[in-house]
């Protein structure tokens, strides 16, 4: 089955383009169940008076926060609405809270084309009305967990959700008008193995999409898959054959025309996505919600994470965070470092020099040289990145450098 891509308009702003400006991350923390492997703020079974007042709560929020002499100060290039699962919520109270967003801050980094405003969405969250709510909100980019298009492999990690709710999903999204569509897909599953991976990505790139994340299955502390790996009783791919996986996905990718610009991201030429690398690239953002981070002016800012909690915070007219941290300069020339790595492109050493008044060379010293002696990290034009072998082994150059 192939459906073909429509003709659209839409092109990636040069970065130059938004220096200065920041992004705005807003977080629905409700999903319909919790995956076994998630380690994410998110909460199931919540009914929909708490919902209704979250998304009061959070339109508040955006309305307290754009009235801030920081962002007042500030042009935003994009909006991304992250979860938990955003269309759990009801989507006339996602559309009023976008409105407020748009209504708020100024939105004209790089006008005069439109910000990017990013949806996430679960393939069995999906439907037209949703869709159709979207649009009319203003939301021009859907970025569908679809994870796997193996229906043994969505059970396996205990997706609720089949691979025909993935390609259906495609299917709306591009009806109602979706031009700018992103696909996650997973690798290194339990019981995956080289050839059921390649199904999943021949189906995605047959469908489409703008752009893909593709994550390895990673084990976080305090989910029950972390309970199974201890007890023995989860069959994950070993290290080569997720090794093997990663370099499949650079190979079928590549060839159908998607460029990787991140350790972990593919696009079409012109569907980067502007909100993830402003993060890549150590830029400042607002986060809006419950278990939201904002980083601006040298702090990180934590959110409550209890929806009821966050909820009462605004309502008292108390900001609502849990902990605010000064990073010194130095960590975030660290941090700058980290991030920038993760994109092909890699990092400006005389921009980190400009914002930071030292090269990774002076600070990193004798541990980049053995980085770039095992050709794990190569210098370029000015520029320090990782080489094809440290995209694979990024882990094992990126400790080093923390
Ligand atoms: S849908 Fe996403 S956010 Fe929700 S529980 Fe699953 S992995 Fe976590």
């Amino acid at each position: 089955m192939v459906f073909s891509r429509p003709n659209t308009k839409q092109q990636q702003l040069s970065p130059e383009s938004f220096e200065g400006a920041a992004g705005i991350y807003v977080h629905i923390p409700f999903c319909q169940t919790k995956c076994p492997y998630c380690s994410f703020v998110s909460y199931q079974d919540v009914n929909a008076n708490i919902k209704n007042r979250y998304m009061r709560a959070l339109r508040q929020q955006a309305r307290d926060m754009s009235k801030h002499p920081w962002s007042r100060a500030r042009k935003f290039h994009s909006l991304y609405i992250g979860g938990g699962t955003p269309p759990t919520v009801d989507m006339s109270a996602m559309a009023d809270f976008v409105t407020a967003c748009l209504d708020g801050f100024d939105f004209t980094a790089g006008s005069p084309r439109a910000p990017e405003i990013t949806m996430e969405a679960n393939p069995n969250t999906v439907n037209k009305t949703m869709l159709e709510k979207s649009i009319e909100a203003g939301i021009n980019r859907l970025s569908i967990g679809v994870q796997s298009f193996s229906d043994a492999m969505l059970k396996g990690i205990g997706r609720k959700h089949s691979a025909q709710d993935g390609i259906q999903a495609v299917k709306y999204a591009r009806g109602a008008g979706f031009t700018n569509i992103s696909f996650d897909l997973m690798f290194g599953l339990p019981g995956q193995d080289l050839e059921s991976w390649k199904k999943s990505l021949e189906m995605a790139v047959e469908l489409a999409p703008e752009h893909l994340s593709v994550y390895e299955l990673t084990i976080e502390e305090s989910t029950p898959f972390a309970d199974q790996v201890r007890q023995g009783r989860l069959n994950l791919p070993d290290e080569d054959a997720t090794l093997s996986m990663f370099e499949l996905a650079q190979e079928i990718l590549s060839a159908r025309g998607y460029a990787q610009y991140e350790i972990s991201n593919y696009a079409l030429k012109g569907f980067q996505c502007r909100h993830n690398i402003n993060y890549w690239e150590n830029g400042s953002y607002i986060g809006l919600g419950s278990g939201a981070v904002s980083c601006f002016s040298g702090v990180r800012i934590q959110s409550e994470e209890d929806p009821q909690r966050f909820i009462n915070m605004i309502k008292m007219q108390q900001k609502p965070f849990k902990e605010a941290e000064f990073l010194p300069l130095y960590a975030r020339f660290r941090e700058s470092v980290i991030m920038g790595l993760r994109m092909t492109k890699g990092v400006s050493i005389s921009l980190l020099e400009k914002q930071y008044g030292v090269t990774p060379q002076k600070y990193y010293g004798e541990t980049l040289e053995s980085l770039l002696k095992q050709k794990l990290l190569e210098e370029k034009d000015n520029r320090l990145r990782l080489t094809k072998k440290g995209l694979l082994l990024a882990n094992r150059a990126m400790v080093q450098l923390v």
